[in-house]
């Protein structure tokens, strides 16, 4: 067995870390609450206007439940390999906090809208894959937002905004089947890549997904560490939990049962309360709205799936014949992946994904753009260019990134900035002048220093400005030495 490499940034070298997560997501690409008719368009409108009675928890108003809402939980938990219950309800959770009007929240508790479903991830050392199994994938619906003056545990006054009462939300609950931080944070990755390809979760969006964390080591008590708010968050709040945890055991004490807040600015979990136990919640079925039978829409929705990333990742490796890397990176995202079909229905697909993947997102990342601010028909005009040998590749690259910063069409910057390969005879002639320019170069090069050609092609390079293939420079010159 190889040696083990001991770090203390997570991970399990040996301590039985063992980690499950609760993921609360938004369906906020619907157009209303889960059980009202409040917009769900909130996200720039002042505190507490997308409100009613029903939301509220008034007296006397009653709840009617978004079918949408339903169909949505029953697109992901189809693409989570969830079994659909055939009688689904939900029930209340009483507990009072101020995020919760109605003193209850409206959620699931037995019969869950679906169970046992399982998301496959790549495992650790990166050759294999494993799956980790979905505990259930139910629906509920939002508190309100508080919004703590300071960090949580010292805060002189919180606000309360009642805009996100109400939104959809599903919980996904996973098994404790995660490993690592790092095994938790590829989980939530392929969670997020899954939401976005179903269209049902705007993940950009402030508090669209919610990761609790369960974490225990071997000899420990499990800590949960809740409302972690982004995927990078979940891996450093996990990773100091298996540092404070190895430390309390370290020492002989004991590892308490508690829920813990993660403070993603100073990166540390502080106790919050120690664990409530389910019968503290006294779930009763909500008397407000009757079971659902809803197994026979599955077949419908089923057809309106659209093709989920592993299955198009497969499909672009055998179809288009590209590499591994680049059929992982076009299919994080399904713009991405259409704006490639896109091209390649025009260009090469290799030459595709290579400019896509290892020049344009490069471009886009750098700008923090996403694909939609290019157009499929601009690269497939560059490339065109580039192929039939009108520009260099450095050409196609100031394209590019002129068209991100500046706008205007290729065959416009390719006269602005006159871009066009010199014509052979300019090229001639500045291997001459370099030639004739560079003596000590060349003498260097002949006595055997080759790394002198490399000075040659820049020169040449620069008395071209840039507008000649460098291997075709390079050519040029050894003829001539
Ligand atoms: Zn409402
Ligand atoms: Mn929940």
């Amino acid at each position: 067995m190889p040696a083990r490499t001991r770090n203390d940034t997570g991970g399990d070298d040996g301590d039985g870390v063992v980690i499950g997560l609760e993921i609360h997501v938004q369906l906020n690409k619907l157009h209303s609450k889960l059980f009202c008719s409040c917009g769900l368009d909130y996200h720039n409108a002042p505190p507490n206007t997308h409100t009613c009675p029903v939301c509220l928890g008034l007296p006397g108003s009653l709840p009617v439940l978004n079918k949408s809402a339903v169909q949505n939980a029953i697109k992901v938990a189809i693409a989570l390999n969830c079994e659909i219950l055939p009688q689904t309800q939900f029930y209340r959770k009483n507990y009072y906090y101020p995020d919760l009007p109605k003193g209850f929240q409206t959620t699931q508790y037995d019969y869950p809208i679906s169970t046992d479903g399982y998301l496959t991830i790549e495992d650790d050392q990166g050759h294999g894959t494993r799956r980790v199994r979905i505990n259930r994938v139910h629906m509920e619906e939002d508190p309100g937002r508080l919004v703590h003056e300071g960090s949580i545990d010292r805060s002189k006054f919180t606000l309360i905004d009642y805009n996100r009462a109400g939104v959809p939300l599903l919980e996904i609950v996973t098994e404790p089947d995660l490993r690592s931080p790092k095994e938790a944070r590829r989980f939530l990755n392929k969670l997020r890549n899954l939401l976005e390809y179903l269209d049902v979760s705007d993940g950009d969006l402030d508090g669209a997904l919610r990761v609790d964390a369960n974490i225990s080591l071997a000899g420990g008590a499990r800590a949960e560490v809740k409302n972690i708010s982004s995927y990078k968050g979940a891996e450093r709040a996990l990773s100091f939990e298996i540092v404070r945890q190895r430390n309390v055991l370290r020492r002989g004490e004991t590892v308490v049962q508690e829920t813990r807040h993660f403070d993603e600015l100073r990166g540390v979990t502080v106790s919050l309360r120690t664990k409530e136990t389910e019968h503290d919640y006294r779930y009763f079925p909500e008397p407000d709205l009757v079971p659902m039978m809803v197994t026979d829409w599955v077949p419908d929705i089923r057809k309106t799936l659209p093709e989920l990333p592993d299955a198009q990742r497969a499909r672009f490796l055998k179809v288009y014949g590209i590499t591994e890397n680049h059929a992982t990176s076009l299919t994080i995202d399904p713009r991405l992946a259409q704006f490639f079909e896109d091209v390649a229905s025009e260009i090469d697909p290799k030459t595709s994904a290579s400019w896509i993947v290892d020049v344009l997102s490069g471009e886009l990342n750098y700008r923090d753009l996403r694909v939609d601010a290019f157009k499929a028909s601009d690269m497939i005009e560059i490339l065109k260019l580039f192929l039939d040998g009108v520009i260099t590749e450095r050409g196609a690259v100031t394209i590019i990134r002129t068209i991100l910063d500046e706008g205007g069409t290729p065959a416009e910057i390719v006269s602005k900035k006159e871009l066009a390969k010199v014509e052979d005879d300019v090229v001639a002639s500045a291997v001459d002048e370099v030639l004739a320019e560079c003596g000590d170069a060349v003498a260097d090069y002949r006595s055997g220093e080759t790394k002198a050609l490399n000075y040659l092609v820049g020169q040449v390079m620069k008395k071209t400005r840039g507008r000649v293939d460098p291997p075709d420079a390079r050519m040029r010159l050894l003829e001539k030495l």
